[in-house]
């Protein structure tokens, strides 16, 4: 660890390695602190995949999708409360962050689609394994061939400033460390597991389990708002709505199942709700159950469509019957129902018309096709909205709005993006399109 960076990147998760990478490609010289001894934050436990319009990759897959269309659908996924300007860059530039993963030998060929999304648009590895592993196993390779120096178990604890503007980091290994640098980017993820945050501002979660891994404390809001950074929507805290957790660890199942074809049912056996409605209205639905949770029913044939069900499997999550009579058992619904639910839902199918939910998604494959499987879900807290205010340059802005020289910010540290709800798939697509914008813009920022 040398005395003096270019730029210090606060964070090793999607946003820190693709900001690191791109500042590197531009001649500077960046340094990833990271204060866990796991590399890859919560982007490694990411499932679904990422979104982008307009892609070659869409086309390849004979989808004519649009920049409109991507915005419209994140903007009312959001509650329309979405900062209109980084919604703009960003939809505007998913296409170039997967062309760019895909000139780092990063290659997202396979399409799925998530909650209150009307395309296939969520891209993902043609291996249909877990997007965030596979980004940070990739990311890293990256890492390793530009030697790009990486420390782990170095927690930065104070941004340095003079006059306003960045000169420099404290951090804490066994011992206090200073660097000094012109530039830091913060990429330090949002607080899911930030007890102390969610009891100031979401008091009303406190007794729900979390998605995140356990760093997940929001770290860069606090350094940022230390030094006049402004917060925004800091009460926008998203919980996932399936999520297992009848073990000690809570695994999230992630949206592609459904978006291949699951369906939802209570403990009647009955379906409740429009699997692939937002997460929020999902989460509601299974709220008004009362408790109980809910079951997502599959088959063979969409199981083998998302292997990470292959791990939850592994790991004694999914319930099976050789028939649906044989599941219902399993899970201790009736039978009757459960069979009349498949039965009805296999019409749906068949016409594209749910009459009962309006579901019009995830509707390529029925469930016929032995065995089948049930995993048992409840809602969790999953992701943070709210964060430090960044313009669509990723410069992190102080409660007069005005840009803190030096500072930037992107991922899920950052606020205001996804409104009040944010759709799956945006939140890798936010790492990669923001991570790339803040290694140029540091750039920038020390050439001029
Ligand atoms: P994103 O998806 O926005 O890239 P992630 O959650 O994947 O965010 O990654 C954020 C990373 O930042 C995590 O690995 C987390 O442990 C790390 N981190 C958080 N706070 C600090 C800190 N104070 N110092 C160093 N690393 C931190």
């Amino acid at each position: 660890l040398k005395n003096h960076y270019d730029v210090v990147i606060i964070g090793s998760g999607g946003a820190g390695l693709t900001s690191a990478i791109q500042a590197y490609e531009l001649g500077l010289s960046p340094v990833i602190l990271e204060k866990m001894d796991k590399i890859g934050g919560n982007t490694t436990r990411a499932s679904s995949g990422m979104n982008a319009a307009e892609t070659f990759v869409q086309l390849n897959h004979k989808i004519v999708d649009s920049f409109e269309d991507f915005y419209n659908e994140t903007f009312i996924g959001g509650g329309k409360m979405n900062n209109q300007e980084l919604l703009k860059f960003f939809t505007e530039h998913g296409a170039l962050a997967i062309d760019w993963l895909a000139q780092h030998d990063i290659k997202l060929d396979d399409l799925t689609i998530t909650g209150g999304m009307k395309t296939m648009r969520t891209h993902r590895p043609s291996s249909l394994a877990p997007i965030g592993g596979y980004l940070v196993t990739e990311l890293l390779k990256y890492i390793a061939k530009y030697q790009i120096p990486l420390f782990d178990n170095i927690k930065v604890t104070d941004l340095l400033t003079d006059k306003g503007q960045i000169t420099g980091v404290k951090a804490l290994t066994d011992q206090e460390i200073m660097i000094t640098t012109d530039a830091v980017v913060l990429a330090t993820g949002g607080f899911g597991a930030g007890k102390d945050l969610l009891a100031e501002y979401r008091s009303d979660l406190l007794n729900l389990r979390t998605t995140n891994q356990p760093g997940a404390t929001g770290d860069g809001l606090k350094l940022a708002k230390k030094i006049g950074a402004k917060l925004v929507d800091m009460d926008q805290v998203q919980v996932h709505p399936t999520v297992q957790q009848d073990t000690p660890h809570a695994f999230l199942i992630g949206e592609a199942v459904r978006g291949e074809g699951a369906i939802l049912v209570n403990n009647d056996g009955k379906r409740f709700v429009n699997e692939l409605d937002t997460r929020k209205n999902v989460t509601k639905a299974i709220d008004d159950l009362g408790g109980t949770g809910a079951y997502l029913i599959f088959d063979r044939d969409i199981r083998s469509r998302v292997k990470a069900i292959e791990f939850y499997d592994h790991v004694g999550l999914v319930k099976t019957g050789q028939n649906v009579e044989e599941l219902a058992q399993e899970i201790g619904v009736d039978s009757q129902i459960l069979q009349q639910t498949v039965y009805d839902w296999n019409a749906a199918v068949e016409t594209q018309k749910d009459s009962k939910f309006n579901r019009t998604t995830g509707m390529e494959r029925n469930i016929s096709d032995g065995p089948f499987y049930a995993i048992h879900i409840a809602p969790a807290v999953h992701y943070t909205m709210g964060g430090v205010a960044i313009n669509h340059k990723t410069q992190v802005l102080n409660e007069d709005n005005q840009v803190i020289k030096g500072l930037f910010a992107a991922g899920e540290v950052a606020g205001g993006l996804h409104g009040n709800n944010r759709i799956g798939g945006n939140s890798i697509a936010e790492t990669v399109v923001f991570g790339r914008q803040a290694g140029q813009q540091v750039y920038k920022y020390l050439k001029d």
